[in-house]
């Protein structure tokens, strides 16, 4: 029996480095599968649609929540963000670990959800605000009234870190993604996540008694 995906669900105040742990997670682990939200923004310099988000007008972002395809959906920002389900659970019976890096509005609802049992939830902070600003203004894609938006919005993220499994503080970047992966690792570890130990323990017995 294969193992059931797990939901690695990342979120920080914007800029604090997740969408940079996401890919290099997606890197490592090729059978890792990045959870592309939908999204009422427009796209960046560099983004595709259907890659890092699904770029959709707010009637048809409205038309999907209408239809219950979304697994949560909330406003950042002043865009509609949110969950496609389908991937999700198609990941989950493929025992594929899905990432999500969404905020704690969407954290929150997918925590709360039949699916909860199945979150493993990692809030990222920056080493200080100087440089969270920094690394926003370095990204340079990003407008200085959209970047001061965030900055704004980032008090009020980073109030959400208790809600959270593991706390990472992304100051060296090496070093934050090799302690994600060892969450992940760890996490995949546990007995519950492990379908098969109850017939290999049970074969460990046979064993015994065969001696
Ligand atoms: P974008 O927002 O999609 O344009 O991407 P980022 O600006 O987050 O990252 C751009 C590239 O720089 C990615 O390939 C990252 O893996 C890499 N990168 C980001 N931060 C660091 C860092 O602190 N050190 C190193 N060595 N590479 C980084
Ligand atoms: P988020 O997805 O949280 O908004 P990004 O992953 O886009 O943040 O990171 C914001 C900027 O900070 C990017 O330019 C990225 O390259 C940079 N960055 C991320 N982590 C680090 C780090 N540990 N040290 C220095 N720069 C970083
Ligand atoms: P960005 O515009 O920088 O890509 O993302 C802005 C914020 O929206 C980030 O905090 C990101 O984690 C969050 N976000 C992205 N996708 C989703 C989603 O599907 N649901 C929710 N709730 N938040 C999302």
């Amino acid at each position: 029996m294969a193992r059931k995906g797990l939901l690695l669900i990342l979120s920080s105040p914007s800029g604090a480095g997740k969408s940079t742990l996401t890919r290099m997670l997606m890197g490592w682990d090729p059978t890792m599968r990045f959870s592309v939200s939908a999204t009422t923004r427009a796209p960046r310099p560099g983004e595709t649609d259907g890659r890092e988000y699904f770029f959709r007008s707010r009637a048809e972002f409205e038309a999907m929540v209408d239809q219950g395809q979304m697994l949560e959906h909330a406003e950042v920002f002043g865009n509609f963000y949110g969950t496609p389900r389908g991937p999700v659970e198609e990941n989950m019976r493929a025992g594929c670990d899905t990432v999500f890096d969404i905020d704690w509005q969407g954290g929150q609802q997918i925590r709360n959800s039949a699916l909860g049992r199945d979150v493993v939830s990692v809030f990222v902070l920056p080493p200080s605000i100087a440089e969270l600003d920094r690394r926003l203004r370095s990204r340079g894609q990003d407008s200085d009234e959209v970047i001061a938006g965030r900055m704004a919005k980032s008090r009020d993220e980073i109030s959400h870190w208790a809600e959270y499994d593991y706390v990472l503080v992304n100051e060296d970047l090496d070093t934050t993604f090799a302690r994600l992966k060892t969450i992940l690792e760890s996490e995949r570890l546990r007995r519950d996540r492990q379908p098969g130990l109850a017939d290999f323990v049970r074969g460990l017995n046979r064993e015994f008694e065969a001696r």
